[in-house]
């Protein structure tokens, strides 16, 4: 399998090479040349297998002969074998025809973990064949940071340095990243905010002088086509396990990035059946605005109660605009730079071609909390608040009451507290048993000035053959 870039204009790489890169030299994202398609009798036959057998089946054709079968099915079954469920991803009804798949039963209670966990292992597999070394830069504001702390805990060939904004990360997020023990992990505490932290890693990838040659960047946001990958399975997932794919199902997915739902889309172009898919966002709503109105245009960061849905842009939107647009890279790489200096739109055909595949609505904190109470009130059953904006948006999308809506449950109740209080509820959400002692935790973690040759000094400092 060969990936090309969503601009056009960069070396087609295979899976190792793609794994192992950020961004592609031209700006772009990665994507595979072309799709495996499964017939549904192939998809019928799926029904039965483990989780870890599906992932297999779903992802073998991506990662091609860059890993032996053996070896991947090995790593497939140790990673999902972490999951607190043995249903690795299990579905729970709330009402006829209405389900909320659950992704979060991984070692840090977010749907990350589907993708993260199996991202560090692939990574150490490939690093240890080719006798290299990463480091991993990220900036998080929340999940993704504590799920590439535990997916890479174990690498021997990868450091993480985590960069997240001192004092605005919640206590729960925080421990999470800074309790895991390890002498390749690395928390900095930057004193700015999100951007200040993003910038940061965005410069460093553009020079990397400062680890003087000896080791590499690698990248674990979902610009990470293996985190793409890792996502399509739980579609298939779902389906097999309410009565696909002779019949169609449709799914609400709470969004930020759009790697999520985009994983959805392929599903459905790999031959799966799904008749809906809705984009769910919170009052970030740039994705919502382009569905409704085809005007893409980047507004002011709010902060909102589901603080993982809070982006301006959506980097995995480009994966799909290069669809839109014909896979023409040339095409891509205006609209995008067009984008940085005012408001775009696309051709009313493609954005009619959008409309066809995406339903979208946004939901603000008020419903949101709504939303949390009355599935409480009338199911017993705590939604996070993620998770409870993929509820409402499918409530109010939906088209055929008699096809199956399965809403993605994105994160643990008990990672967002706050938004439970909010909701007047006077439950409190408890932490599953393998976190219970997350408070009595010792903690690790440098706190660095705002300052990007301060971090930079960090990195090159303390990456383990420096
Ligand atoms: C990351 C995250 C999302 C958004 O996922 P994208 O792939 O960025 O669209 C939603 N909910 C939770 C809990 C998350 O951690």
């Amino acid at each position: 399998m060969r990936y090309i870039s969503t601009r056009g204009d960069a070396p087609a790489l295979g899976f190792e090479d793609v794994l192992l890169t950020g961004l592609a030299t031209d700006g772009g994202l990665y994507v595979p040349e072309s799709l495996p398609h499964f017939s549904i009798e192939e998809i019928r036959s799926w029904r039965g297998l483990s989780y870890s057998e599906l992932a297999f089946n779903v992802m073998h054709p991506f990662v091609d002969d860059a890993i032996p079968a053996d070896d991947f099915r090995a790593m497939l079954e140790q990673t999902y074998k972490e999951f607190a469920h043995q249903a690795v991803a299990p579905l729970v009804q709330l009402d006829t025809n209405e389900w909320v798949m659950e992704l979060f039963r991984g070692p840090t209670l977010a749907f990350k973990d589907f993708a993260l966990q199996l991202l560090g292992r692939l990574l150490d597999y490939v690093l240890e064949k080719r006798k290299q070394h990463v480091v991993i830069m990220g900036a998080t504001s929340g999940d993704t940071g504590s799920a590439a702390i535990e997916g890479c805990r174990r690498c021997e060939h990868v450091d993480i340095f985590i960069l997240h904004p001192h004092e605005r990360v919640s206590e729960v997020q925080r421990r999470q990243m800074t309790t895991v023990q390890g002498d390749n992990i690395h928390n900095i505490a930057v004193r700015g905010n999100f951007d200040d932290c993003q910038r940061m890693v965005k410069e460093s990838f553009g020079d990397q002088s400062f680890l003087g040659g000896k080791t590499q960047l690698a990248a674990v946001n979902s610009i990470n086509w293996a985190r793409i990958m890792a996502q399509i399975v739980y579609y298939f997932h779902a389906s097999l396990a309410l009565g696909g794919p002779d019949r169609s199902l449709a799914f609400s997915v709470p969004t930020g990035n759009f790697g999520d739902i985009f994983a959805g889309y392929l599903a459905k172009k790999m031959g799966l059946p799904i008749s809906q898919l809705v984009i769910a966002t919170n009052r970030n709503d740039i994705l919502h605005r382009f569905m409704s109105g085809n005007r893409y245009e980047q507004h002011q960061l709010e902060h909102t109660l589901s603080p993982s849905m809070d982006i301006m842009v959506s980097s995995n939107f480009e994966r799909l605009l290069f669809d839109l647009h014909g896979r023409d890279g040339a095409l891509v790489k205006d609209l995008l730079e067009r984008a940085q200096q005012g408001p775009v739109s696309i051709e009313d055909y493609r954005w009619r071609h959008a409309r066809k595949l995406f339903d979208s609505d946004a939901v603000d904190d008020k419903l949101t909390c709504d939303t949390i109470r009355e599935v409480f009130e009338r199911n017993e059953y705590l939604l996070d608040p993620h998770t409870a904006i993929g509820v409402r948006a499918a409530r109010n999308c939906r088209r055929d009451p008699a096809v199956p809506m399965v809403t993605l449950g994105t994160a643990h109740p008990a990672k967002f507290p706050d938004a439970i209080a909010e909701s007047g509820l006077s439950v409190k959400p408890e932490l599953p048993v393998h976190m219970a002692d997350l408070f009595d935790r010792e903690e690790r973690c440098s706190v660095l000035e705002n300052d990007l040759s301060a971090v930079q000094a960090f990195i090159a400092d303390h990456w383990k053959h420096a």
